[in-house]
């Protein structure tokens, strides 16, 4: 039993894949922790059933035009939850009193707004938008430094790295720091044949049940990318000390090599509560609902170096990484545009790569240490790929609709 009056959390991205994991792991301590405020971007009726299962104080919704329908459904649902929408009273409820904890799992750039404002007001941040790292990731750990903010991974490989870094007092000695990457669905395919797949397969990832999105991202291996350049910014290592290593049955979920021979690894089975179990009790273990891993059911663990020829967004996030400045953010903005593109049907799969590529060329890395300037290169890049879909629209985009 906890001594104390339980934590107050945040889940943003509430109706989304890691918010359910979330709140799954939240529900199953009452004593400790209580949902304060969830927020989600369209869905406005899952949210309000989300509401009435775990009663929080505020709930948000990003699209304004949904404020009626969230306030009428709350109080129609005679719940006292207290409706906001847009972005300006998300970040606020963040900032204030509302809650100790936050739960950062809105998808892509969207969330780079309240993973700041957490970061400013010195919250514990459980931190899976992997996106707003990528975008402004000195600005995210700068702000979270200054505030003291406790900053904790949910990406299990992150996580991973974070559990096997606290086996160690400085930060000197250690000598690399590899991610472990399941290799998607189409690991092993050429090139040629990844021309014609479609959105359902690559969705469909082998071990791990995500948003569209990611999944997406980690087909076209994209999301070890993003990954490696969110480590970079979490971990304080270049390019040097980096590795990706696929291993295909997603149970040794990264490993940290020391300056005196020792590799440690984080295991367990591919389940986001574990996570988020290490985020919300640290320095305590508590129940995630996730069975311990039983390796004689899992006897083989299998590692392959990634084929960056049939997955270019690997190689495009390296370079992009070591240009810096703003190229993350036009990495990561491309990215966005063209796998919302894909998912919609629009264009084919290796568009995606071609797409970001032709984004990285056309905008030069320029030094960006201001938000804004990080903003306008993302806007920019959103507007070229935007421009740039024509010339990639898919023969098959009419039939897939
Ligand atoms: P998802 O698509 O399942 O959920 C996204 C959530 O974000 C939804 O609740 C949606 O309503 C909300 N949202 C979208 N746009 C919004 C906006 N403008 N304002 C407020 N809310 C908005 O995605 P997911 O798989 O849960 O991933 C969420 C984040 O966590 C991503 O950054 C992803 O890379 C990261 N992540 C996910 C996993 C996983 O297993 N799912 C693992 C590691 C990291
Ligand atoms: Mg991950």
């Amino acid at each position: 039993m906890a001594a104390h009056a339980p934590r107050n959390v945040a889940v943003l991205g509430a109706t989304g894949s890691i918010g359910a994991s979330a709140l799954d792991v939240i529900a199953r301590h009452p004593d400790r922790y209580r949902v304060s405020v969830l927020a989600a971007g369209h869905n406005v009726d899952a949210l309000i059933a989300l509401c009435v299962a775990h009663r929080p104080d505020h709930a948000v919704i990003a699209d304004a035009s949904l404020y009626p329908r969230l306030r009428d459904g709350l109080a129609g649902a005679g719940l006292s939850t207290r409706a906001h929408a847009g972005d300006a009273p998300l970040d606020a409820l963040v900032a204030d009193a509302a809650c100790d904890t936050v739960v950062a799992a809105i998808v892509g750039a969207a969330g780079l707004s309240s993973t700041l404002a957490a970061a400013r007001a010195g919250k514990r941040l459980l931190l899976a938008n992997k996106e707003s790292l990528v975008l402004a990731g000195e600005l995210v750990t700068g702000a979270a430094d200054a505030a003291g903010a406790d900053i904790i991974p949910i990406d299990s490989e992150h996580n991973a790295i974070f559990q096997c870094l606290r086996s160690r007092q400085a930060q000197g000695d250690v000598s690399r720091i590899v991610l472990t990457a399941s290799g998607g669905p189409f690991r092993g395919r050429s090139r040629s044949e990844l021309a014609q797949v479609t959105r359902e397969q690559a969705v469909a990832h082998p071990k791990w049940s995500m948003g569209p999105k990611i999944s997406v991202d980690s087909a076209t291996l994209m999301n070890k990318g993003l990954e490696l350049i969110e480590a970079h910014h979490l971990f304080g290592v270049g390019r040097e000390r980096l590795d990706v290593l696929v291993h295909p049955q997603s149970l040794v979920h990264s490993l940290v090599e020391f300056a005196d021979g020792s590799t440690l690894a984080q295991l367990g089975l591919p389940d986001m509560r574990t996570s988020l179990a290490v985020g919300l009790g640290w320095p305590e273990r508590i129940d995630s609902g996730v069975p311990g891993l039983d390796l004689l059911q899992h006897p083989r663990l299998d590692f392959e170096a990634p084929d960056t020829d049939a997955f270019p967004c690997l190689r495009l996030a390296w370079e992009a990484m070591e240009a810096g400045g703003t190229a993350p953010a036009v990495l990561n903005a491309a990215n966005e545009v063209a796998v919302s593109a894909f998912l919609q049907g629009r264009v084919g799969f290796l568009s995606i790569p071609a797409l970001v590529e032709d984004a990285l060329a056309a905008l030069p890395a320029t030094p960006a240490d201001s938000l804004e300037a990080l903003l306008e290169a993302d806007a920019q890049a959103r507007r070229l790929t935007e421009r740039n879909l024509a010339g990639h629209l898919s023969p098959m985009s009419a039939e897939i609709r």
